[in-house]
């Protein structure tokens, strides 16, 4: 019997249903390879592998080794390390088509998510399940209190959908938590960046006070020049970053 470990975000999926409707989610094309996060003892990798492409799946908790060896595949790949410290690029290079399903550890879910994106890996398609709040959060629209910071960078790339709730008595060990399944499509086309790293401090500097305006959050900054931007799309300083679409803040980092 595995010794699972709290602080690893160990808790394994049991539940068939969930299992068949992540992986109905989703189809994938030629030259694809799809990465999980977590294989646990494999109750997520086993089903990525009916797509018949190659799976690269991160573990960081060896003592797992045992359930995963035997899992019987020559599309399958287990990396024993801890995927916020690889060189993502050395795995994913030589495909055309990238997919992310994976059943997250909860504690690191935001810093996954940024490590794809700082290390330009955006894939075709996500299909992830995260603790039901941070879910909400992250599929949030434009004036919603659920809105953020995040939601605005991953709108730059994908359009996002959360699809459904699951219960907690779907995983072994029983979470404290509830979790849902978000679903992230690339978009076909993104709007021309000039430099990603001052779209995201800008998005961060404009959320930091969440409840006051943009005057206030962006002091820093060119107000001048950021009311100019704002005119067009019919806003202005005293908004609140809660109102603004991505292509706003991918305004105001094109032309600060
Ligand atoms: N995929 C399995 C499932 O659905 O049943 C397990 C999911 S469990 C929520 C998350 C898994 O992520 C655990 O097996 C844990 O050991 C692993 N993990 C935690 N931190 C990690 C890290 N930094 N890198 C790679 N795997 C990690």
């Amino acid at each position: 019997m595995h010794n699972f470990k709290k602080s690893l975000g160990q808790n394994f999926l049991r539940d068939e249903s969930v299992l068949n409707r992540i992986i109905n989610e989703f189809d994938v094309t030629e030259n694809s390879l799809i990465l999980e996060v977590g294989a646990g003892d494999g109750a997520l990798t086993k089903k990525l592998l009916t797509k018949k492409t190659d799976v690269i799946s991160f573990e960081i908790d060896t003592s797992l080794k045992q359930y995963l060896d035997i899992i019987n595949s020559e599309k399958l790949r287990v990396v024993y390390e801890d995927f916020l410290k690889i060189n993502l690029n050395n795995y994913v290079n030589s495909y055309n088509n990238i997919y992310f399903v994976s059943n997250v550890p909860y504690y690191i879910t935001t810093p996954i998510i940024n490590k794809l994106i700082d290390d330009k890996v955006i894939p075709n398609i996500m299909i992830l399940m995260v603790q039901k709040e941070l879910g909400k959060r992250l599929s949030a629209k434009e004036h919603t209190s659920d809105y953020g910071a995040i939601s605005v960078l991953l709108n730059y790339y994908f359009d996002i959908y959360y699809l459904f709730d699951v219960k907690r008595d779907s995983f072994y060990p029983i979470p404290n938590v509830d979790s849902g399944i978000i679903k992230l499509v690339k978009k076909e086309k993104t709007i021309p960046l000039k430099d990603y790293n001052l779209f995201k401090k800008i998005v961060f500097d404009s959320f930091k006070q969440k409840r006051k305006n943009l005057k206030n959050n962006l002091k820093n900054y060119d107000l001048e020049k950021i009311q100019d931007i704002l005119k067009k799309y019919n806003l202005n300083l005293t908004n609140r970053a809660e109102d603004l679409n991505y292509e706003v803040f991918v305004d105001m980092a094109n032309n600060l």
